[in-house]
């Protein structure tokens, strides 16, 4: 009697660990997924070192989320773009770009009546 109340109270811990486990694997492959790794990979650190694997997933997926996304960014001189876009204009009769303080345009020859524009 004893005996089969305890292999089952025993049976219910292992089956709250490997169910917390899995709970945890499940949030690791999460982890993993989004931070470009395998699924199976966050899964199995999740499921074998729980609440440790899953931070440490978490500072790995930081750190490559971190090293991967400024890159494109830094590629890309967008603040300069962006400066050099709001030092010029079109010009009305051409279309070409011009310096925004000019007052004619120095491809067409077409004067800007209002300079700051
Ligand atoms: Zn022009």
């Amino acid at each position: 009697m004893a005996d089969t109340a305890g292999s089952s109270l025993s049976l219910f811990i292992w089956v709250l660990i490997i169910g917390v486990g899995v709970l945890y694997g499940f949030w690791g492959g999460h982890i993993a997924r989004n931070c470009g790794l395998d699924y199976w990979i966050g899964f199995i650190v999740g499921l074998l070192g729980g609440l440790i694997g899953i931070l440490v997933l978490w500072l790995v997926g930081r750190d490559r989320i971190k090293k991967n996304k400024p890159v494109p960014e830094r590629g890309q001189p967008e603040a300069g773009h962006i400066r050099q876009r709001q030092a010029l204009k079109v010009c009305d009769r051409c279309g070409k770009l011009v310096e925004s303080g000019a007052t004619f345009c120095q491809y067409c020859g077409a004067v800007f009546t209002s300079a700051a524009s």
